[in-house]
């Protein structure tokens, strides 16, 4: 073959392999228009992404398919009802996680799951949890509001700022491996939370406000994700129970109530010096402890960080033999919470 001919062929060659990639690439166009089947590469994975599964489902929908009203349309297997289905909605993680009965692998691989993934960070089909289970990890704390219609699932993601009255974050300090201070083997962590107890039966008495705990058990939780919370939550105001003692950690006369605030932020207004020094005031008045006043904080991680209005109360000394020996009762306990929440209270009378 002459070089002149091979070129020649080579360019026979070129177009007709042009031309069938271009035929290749109109069938799959056309295969893609017409199955409303998700072809991805995401379909071969478990778990498979969401977010991709969404969009794709969403830009294929006619217009009257998308829920106009609702976040997100989940289809659902035939006759599926609300017993089906499981909600859990993990604050502190932004985390919701639903679980929807006899579904099998790659489910939503052949069925649509329409909307919009706005404040959507993650969205996990198929988790290890199970082929059934949902993740949604949202951008910040949501409530879910949810129901099931013609087979159909609907899910909406609601700022708690714009369902309830009032939102709350009450943070026990440590848990856990992290103990805190431990004096006479009692340990810090314990008596936050028994506090923290207490406080909480005081609060569920109102249904109109949303108050989200760190913890209400003996948990390790960071503290980015307790401050983060807060911030998350747009909250109001966020309040950390803690306990004292002395730097050296012996045990000493020192005794008494100091709470904690951001000497750094602006102190006028809703800020966390005034939300500080009620705290302090409401508490000592119905505990009869000493008054330590208010206590510099903004080298306090969950102080520093915090986006709203922060106190940190410090309760009473655990270095001092008898403030120890009353922190450590239900009685005391359960004193020491009605003054924080009578705190909340004033707090809310100004505006906070
Ligand atoms: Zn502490």
């Amino acid at each position: 073959m002459t070089d002149n001919k091979k070129d020649t062929m080579e360019k026979k060659i070129k177009r007709l392999s042009a031309l069938a990639m271009g035929c290749l690439t109109v069938l799959v166009l056309l295969a893609a228009m017409r199955l409303p089947k998700y072809t991805g590469q995401a379909k071969e994975q478990t778990p498979v992404s969401g977010l991709e599964l969404l969009d794709y489902y969403t830009a294929q929908a006619e217009e009257d398919e998308a829920p106009a009203e609702h976040q997100i349309r989940m289809e659902l297997p035939a006759g599926m009802t609300e017993e089906g289905i499981e909600v859990a909605n993990d604050a502190l993680r932004q985390l919701i996680t639903i679980e929807i009965e006899g579904i099998g692998p790659d489910y939503y691989s052949s069925h649509t799951l329409l909307g919009s993934s706005d404040h959507i960070d993650n969205l996990i089909l198929g988790g290890e949890r199970g082929d059934g289970v949902i993740e949604i990890t949202m951008d910040a704390v949501y409530e879910v509001q949810w129901k099931v219609e013609n087979s159909f699932l609907y899910l909406d993601f609601v700022s708690p700022r714009d369902l309830y009255e009032k939102v709350l974050v009450i943070d026990a300090g440590h848990g856990g491996g992290q103990p805190g201070a431990i004096k006479k083997g009692i340990e810090e962590k314990n008596l936050n939370l028994a506090i923290l107890l207490e406080l909480k039966l005081l609060l569920d008495r109102h249904p109109n406000w949303k108050v989200y705990y760190t913890r209400t058990e003996d948990a390790d939780v960071g503290l980015d994700q307790r401050v983060q919370l807060a911030n998350k939550a747009q909250a109001n105001l966020f309040i950390s129970i803690h306990n004292n003692s002395t730097e050296d950690g012996l045990m000493s006369k020192y005794n008494g109530t100091e709470v904690m605030y951001d000497e750094k932020k602006p102190q006028e207004g809703y800020s966390s010096m005034r939300l500080a020094q009620i705290c302090l005031e409401e508490t000592v008045a119905v505990t009869g402890s000493l008054n330590r006043g208010l206590t510099k904080g903004n080298s306090i991680y969950v102080i520093r960080t915090s986006q709203v209005p922060v106190a940190l109360v410090e309760a009473g000394f655990m270095t001092n033999e008898e403030e120890l020996a009353k922190l450590n009762t239900t009685e005391y306990q359960r004193v020491i919470a009605q003054g924080i929440y009578n705190g909340i209270l004033k707090a809310f009378e100004e505006g906070f």
